[in-house]
């Protein structure tokens, strides 16, 4: 049994789904893009620029309602196939509201139900986690998400908010207090892309701006003892993703992983896939991969208790 803590709604799709999608909706490929080639990774990448390659179409779809449940089917069968019991599924809605042509309470309202009607299908529990992406606009992002998420009146299966993007371009002042304030009034989970792409500084601003409950990747923190310390006392932990950390070069090929110095100092961390459609796995690789980067058998193990204590998902029994 696993929990799934890290893992984005459209990089959890079937190429193939996507492909029958991005016909049905007849999208202008853009030049020179080759579905077949490139919608899948199965080695490392040369810049996360060259990774981020299969969202060129993936941000073109699903601009159909039956097509948004397919897709969505097609993630849960791949967590179902690699015994996720639970998962936090993070997307970005207000992309979906833009698709669809909708307002982003009824994104909302379609990613809920879609997601739940797929969830009873394949048995996963599943929860969702808001993400907003890093730049001038993420304010506003997040102002009119959390403005959908009250008139909604704060469905229970949203349970956390996300920072994701370029970590090399800045936010505007008042986010991190944004971020805060939806911890505080509404008991959302935060967990902040940080330390990707070796920004050290990125992962102390997430815990102590936005004070971040998990940190997703935090790669950066394996050669700073002072962030191992920082998270270790705060408890936070890191999301790690073996396979797409690889893939990405958030870890080189002639460096170990930073796994070891998180078993080190005691920082707790839980397996996750990132975006398993893209590297042709699934979570069952990402602990294979896990195991291979130094981590005990032991560890695994315990994997599925970490991944619940560290939930945003409060009431398992
Ligand atoms: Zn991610």
């Amino acid at each position: 049994m696993k929990g799934e803590l890290h893992v984005h709604l459209n990089g959890l799709i079937s190429p193939r789904i996507i492909q029958e999608v991005l016909v049905d909706e007849r999208v202008d490929l853009p030049e020179g893009f080759d579905p077949h080639r490139d919608l899948v990774h199965r080695s490392a990448c040369d810049t996360l620029a060259s990774y981020l390659a299969p969202w060129q179409v993936l941000q073109r779809i699903p601009v159909k309602k039956e097509n948004l449940q397919r897709m969505v089917d097609s993630a849960f069968e791949r967590l179902a196939a690699n015994n996720v019991r639970f998962v936090e599924l993070r997307s970005s809605i207000l992309y979906l509201a833009m698709l669809q042509n909708c307002s982003v309470t009824e994104a909302f309202e379609r990613l809920i139900e879609c997601t739940e009607i797929s969830a009873n299908k394949y048995s996963v529990r599943r929860a969702l986690i808001m993400t907003v992406t890093r730049g001038d606009y993420s304010s506003v992002q997040l102002n009119t998400l959390m403005n959908a998420y009250k008139t909604l009146g704060q469905p229970q299966d949203i349970v956390g908010l996300d920072l994701a993007g370029d970590e090399e371009i800045s936010f505007p002042a008042d986010l991190p207090e944004l971020f805060k304030e939806a911890k505080q009034q509404y008991g959302l989970g935060v967990t902040i892309h940080a330390g990707e792409t070796g920004r050290p500084e990125n992962i102390r601003i997430a815990v102590e701006k936005f004070d971040a409950d998990r940190i997703g990747h935090g790669t950066a923190a394996g050669k700073n003892p002072w962030l191992m310390e920082l998270l270790s006392e705060r408890d936070i932990c890191v999301e790690v993703c073996p396979i797409s950390n690889r893939l990405t070069g958030a870890v080189s090929a002639s460096d170990a992983h930073p796994l070891q110095q998180f078993r080190e100092h005691g920082v707790p961390f839980v397996i996750c896939s990132d975006n398993p459609a893209i590297h042709e796995k699934g979570l069952d690789d990402d602990y294979a991969a896990a195991l291979t980067e130094g981590v005990s058998l032991q560890e695994l193990r315990a994997q599925y208790e970490v991944a619940q204590r560290y939930s945003f998902i409060k009431d398992f029994v």
